[in-house]
């Protein structure tokens, strides 16, 4: 592990105020951040337009070092999954996915996760901390790095990875500072996805900052009690309750939602979803991501056929729900929720 400070961690306003500690001048800071978010820079030494006794300065006195890779693999639709292996060996996740229209990157928030959803990898094992401000903007300049090999600019970010994002609030949107910042990587913020499992206080808290990031809610039960047997977070935060701050969030920001939703056979599938979903999503313009259940061992059910999710769909469209199905992408690469990370702690284990 290096005990240096990562120069990711600081904000420009922090670098710049650094600089000047220095004596350095001030347009020094806008240039590490060109070369670090814009040009993809790895050392300081490739920062040529800096005098070289600032180079070693930081050099010395920073890390810039990418997090180490533990393995990498591509699947035939090109999605490209990345296990890194943190300083203190802790394992996350990160995802390249291009599809016709975008480039996105799938980012991890923190090592394991404390919600454990009954579906989801990420949450075997616990969670084990938070990733820090810097470890977060490492993988998108990873997986961007990547996209640039496949001459693919990065245009999307989702917090979709290992953990919850909006447990790691301050991280998490330091991190996006400097990513939706023109002179960082300049990512627009309506392309920035959170997704979350509903933490209530932090959907109100978003709802009072006046931002375009899109917010995902993985809603994945029709009400309460089929929530509750899926999501364990649905004690603390109720079905009504989490529709309710939804439809607080989007009277204040005016931004459409999306709700993400487990499509598992005879469990989320029923008519009666439908009807409860139409009756919850009343005065919120929202849209629904579908996504098939991607088995994992340790919950044991099925993906419904393609018609019982067609079928599914089409009934929520007649209802005036706009939802579409997730075309599962990397799944010959374990690119669910945790999969690799698991699979990796198993082999560990054995
Ligand atoms: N903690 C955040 C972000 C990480 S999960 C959240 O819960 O939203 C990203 C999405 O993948 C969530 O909607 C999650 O519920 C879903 N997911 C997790 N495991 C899955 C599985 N086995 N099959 C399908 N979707 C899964």
């Amino acid at each position: 592990m290096t005990s240096k400070p990562d120069i990711r961690d600081l904000s420009l306003d922090e670098l710049t105020r650094h600089m000047a500690s220095l004596g350095e001048k001030s347009y020094r800071a806008a240039q590490i951040f060109a070369w670090i978010y814009q040009k993809g820079a790895w050392s300081f030494d490739a920062m040529k337009n800096l005098p070289v006794e600032l180079r070693d300065r930081l050099k010395n006195n920073f890390n810039l070092s990418p997090n180490t890779i533990a393995q990498r693999i591509i699947s035939g639709d090109k999605t490209t999954k990345f296990l890194l292996d943190l300083f203190d060996h802790e394992k996350v996740e990160c995802v390249l996915i291009p599809t016709a229209t975008r480039t996105t990157a799938c980012i991890s928030t923190q090592a394991g996760c404390k919600f454990g959803c009954k579906f989801c990898a990420s949450g075997i094992g616990g969670w084990t901390r938070n990733l820090t401000c810097a470890e977060i903007l490492a993988q998108v300049l990873q997986v961007k790095e990547e996209a640039l090999k496949h001459k693919r600019p990065l245009s999307n970010i989702v917090f979709m990875g290992t953990g919850e994002p909006l447990d790691n609030f301050d991280n998490l949107f330091k991190a996006i500072r400097t990513i939706n910042s023109q002179k960082g990587s300049g990512i627009g913020a309506r392309h920035i996805t959170i997704s979350t499992v509903g933490l209530v206080p932090r959907i109100n808290q978003l709802a009072r900052q006046n931002l375009q990031i899109e917010l995902a809610i993985s809603l994945h039960g029709y009400d309460n009690e089929s929530r509750n047997l899926l999501m364990p977070v649905n004690r603390k935060y109720p079905f009504d309750e989490l529709i309710k701050a939804c439809r607080e969030y989007f009277k204040a920001t005016k931004r459409q939602i999306t709700f993400e939703y487990i499509l598992i056979k005879d469990v989320t599938c029923a008519e009666k979803a439908v009807l409860s979903l139409k009756k919850a999503f009343k005065g919120i313009i929202c849209k629904m991501n579908l996504i098939p259940y991607n088995p994992v061992s340790e919950f044991e059910h099925k993906t419904p056929s393609g018609k019982e999710m067609t079928d599914f769909r089409d009934r929520l469209e007649e209802c005036g729900i706009h939802a579409t199905i997730r075309t599962p992408r990397g799944r010959d690469v374990a690119a669910a929720c945790g999969q690799l990370r698991i699979m990796h702690s198993e082999k560990k284990r054995s």
